[in-house]
């Protein structure tokens, strides 16, 4: 935590309660280099939820994203790195959306971003997650990848 009133990295908690009915931690720090006090809060991130098809709601899990991730990536020429990259700015979007996401926001979040990396993982990962009604879905959906193509 850098010192607000002169940016020095340094920083030490001199008194540290639990505040909003134990919700959260208040700390009181003082600035080593200034002596500058100021207050920080610290909370508990919330616990995402994912609202599943038949309604169920279950844990967000950074590993399953991943996973996914990872399959439709599959012997593409896409580093680890990358992959790892992805699935957090996936995760945080969907925090910024709230404590609950449907599996459809999850799926739109990973197309977006797969597109504009990988196009074959793209449509990999749009068969599986999209649930295309029939064959005919997913050829439009490739149709549309080889006319971006065409136009690039
Ligand atoms: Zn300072």
């Amino acid at each position: 935590m850098l010192c607000p009133a002169c940016g020095a990295p340094t920083t030490r908690v001199i008194d540290s309660r639990p505040a909003e009915g134990g919700q959260t931690i208040r700390r009181r720090r003082e600035c080593e280099s200034c002596a500058h006090r100021f207050t920080t809060y610290e909370r508990l991130e919330p616990q995402l939820m994912v609202r599943k098809r038949d309604g169920r709601l279950e844990p967000f899990s950074t590993a399953k994203l991943s996973a996914g991730i990872s399959a439709a990536l599959a012997d593409r020429p896409v580093s680890g790195s990358s992959i790892e990259r992805l699935a957090e700015k996936v995760e945080a979007s969907l925090r910024s959306q709230g404590a609950q996401v449907s599996s459809e926001d999850i799926g739109v979040e990973v197309l977006e971003r797969l597109r504009a990396l990988d196009e074959v993982a793209y449509l990999r990962f749009a068969s599986v997650y999209k649930e295309f009604q029939d064959a005919a879905d997913f050829e439009k959906e490739a149709a549309l990848v080889l006319r971006d193509e065409g136009s690039a």
